[in-house]
């Protein structure tokens, strides 16, 4: 599985980036917008996360949100997220880059996760932008209100809005500043997930998807690697180990 020149890469880099999506998060059972299990209601959830939907009725888009909230707090992190986080230790810097709004990679022990799309499990005032107090509490199914009077909003990026400012320019300085980069588990097809590799292409590092099924980008990349991320990561670790020793 693990060719000469991803072996190199795995020995040499320096700084490993990982752009994590929804399939990392599929294996542990969190439903994509996609499947089946992401419908609600019989809801379009593209018709749910927007600001439009959120404006015209904030208690139906936020008992949503509370249901996923849910959903994601029954699942746990799979072996893939697991690995990525003792990978950290292995490599001199590596950042982890996710499209997931779920917690599953810090709930496996992975920090300074950069979450271009937010997260759902930080929610703050739709007006004044104050944190949410009641993150920690059990979703609730009534829409919350700021001190201000602003409805609560989930701490997400709806379709329609823009990446918050920060996150993304963290993400490209560090696909322009890696020398190994692993697009996992994402269809690559939504910006800026088709652009980070290109970056890391482009700045001379290795780059390499881990997919269940070759995605749109997959012939612009060094390698590609079929599979789980949850079978494919840990056999990465495993090579990582043997080739950094053991931590
Ligand atoms: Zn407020």
């Amino acid at each position: 599985m693990i060719s000469p020149s991803l072996e190199h890469a795995l020995s040499s880099a320096r700084h490993c980036a990982v752009l994590t999506g929804a399939g990392v998060s599929a294996e542990s059972g969190v439903p994509t917008f996609r499947s089946a299990g992401g419908l609600w209601k019989n809801h379009n959830p593209q018709e749910l996360a927007t600001p439009e939907a959120f404006d015209a009725d904030p208690a139906l888009v936020w008992s949503w949100y509370s249901w996923r909230r849910r959903t994601v707090r029954d699942v746990n992190p799979n072996p893939g997220h697991y690995a990525l986080a003792e990978a950290a230790a292995l490599f001199p810097r590596l950042t982890l880059i996710t499209q997931n709004v779920d917690d599953l990679h810090q709930r496996a022990g992975s920090s300074g996760v950069i979450e271009l799309h937010g997260s759902i499990e930080r929610c703050r005032c739709s007006v004044c932008d104050a944190p949410y107090h009641g993150d920690n509490a059990p979703p609730t199914d009534d829409v919350q209100y700021c001190r201000c009077g602003g409805a609560i909003r989930p701490g997400v990026v709806w379709f329609g809005e823009s990446l918050p400012m920060a996150a993304l320019d963290a993400a490209q300085q560090a696909a322009g500043e890696c020398d190994l980069f692993l697009s996992v588990g994402t269809s690559a097809i939504v910006y800026p997930a088709a652009m980070l590799p290109m970056i890391a292409r482009q700045a001379g590092a290795y780059t390499v998807e881990i997919n269940t099924a070759p995605s749109a980008l997959a012939h612009e990349m060094d390698e590609c690697i079929t599979g789980p991320s949850g079978v494919v990561l840990p056999v990465l670790l495993e090579t990582l180990r043997r080739l950094r020793g053991s931590a």
